[in-house]
């Protein structure tokens, strides 16, 4: 491995009631992280205290999937950062495709909570991703750095030191995906690292992880780690099972 970060996470989506996460968790307890590999796990909310307090002495980073813009107030059914933060996580996914799919997420939205987060002290490990269609009409980078600048706007110097972008291709990501081929990965990313060093600037030693995600397995992870401009992966199925999940942080 080289001198770079390599981050990986794996996002359990809404699989692992507080029982089975706990379970989960447990294995990472004693789990020794390789040199310079920085890891994530995101429970779904209802399992978040209780991961992060069985990890809450290891290196493994825990976050929530989603969290409102607002601290607090009339709005049913969200979750707040100062909540996601007293849960004990460090972290949190924001403008995960499903969510923009599903949820009506927007970029503007993803904006809001974006600056909660930090406000809060998490940090937001922001997802942007093409969908089928705009890949196949060839506007993959311009959503990609509208979602980008847009999710990153007003976002101080300081705190974009602690902003990490996740590039998810919508066609890439669950069964039906397939996984993006690492020659197009290494071109998006080179490009994002144009975009986000516009926003940074360029004379800044700010350097905002970029990870990959969608269909990451065994079989392909080394191919994107390997790759320049590629901080690490996000792992989706591949990595609900804590000991598949083990031996990809080993491969790394
Ligand atoms: P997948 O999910 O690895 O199962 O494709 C990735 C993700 O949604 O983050």
């Amino acid at each position: 491995m080289d001198q770079k970060s390599v981050w990986i996470g794996t996002n359990w989506k809404m699989n692992k009631g507080p029982a089975e996460a706990i379970a989960a968790a447990r294995a990472f307890s004693n789990f020794h992280l390789p040199e310079g590999v920085r890891c994530f796990l995101t429970p779904p909310a209802t399992s978040l205290r209780d991961v992060c307090s069985v990890l809450q002495d290891t290196p493994v980073m825990v976050g929530a999937q989603n969290m409102f813009w607002e601290d607090s107030g009339a709005w049913t059914g969200e979750i707040s950062a100062p909540m996601v933060a007293e849960c004990g996580a460090s972290t949190v996914l924001l403008g995960h495709s499903e969510r923009r799919q599903h949820f009506g997420e927007t970029d503007w939205t993803v904006n809001r909570k974006v600056r909660a987060a930090l406000r809060h002290g998490l940090r937001p490990l922001i997802c942007i991703g093409d969908t089928a269609d705009e890949f196949e009409f060839g506007v993959s980078q311009e959503t990609l750095a509208r979602q980008t600048k847009i999710a990153l706007h007003g976002v101080s110097q300081e705190d974009l030191g602690r902003v990490v972008v996740i590039y998810e291709p919508v066609w890439a990501i669950g069964s039906a995906g397939r996984p993006a081929e690492a020659p197009f990965v290494s071109e998006i990313h080179t490009k994002l690292r144009g975009v986000v060093q516009g926003v940074v600037g360029r004379n800044s030693s700010v350097r905002i992880p970029l990870l990959y995600g969608g269909s990451v397995s065994q079989a392909n992870i080394c191919d994107y780690v390997a790759l320049p401009d590629v901080d690490g992966v996000l792992v989706g199925r591949a990595g609900w099972d804590p000991a598949d999940f083990i031996k990809l942080v080993s491969r790394v």
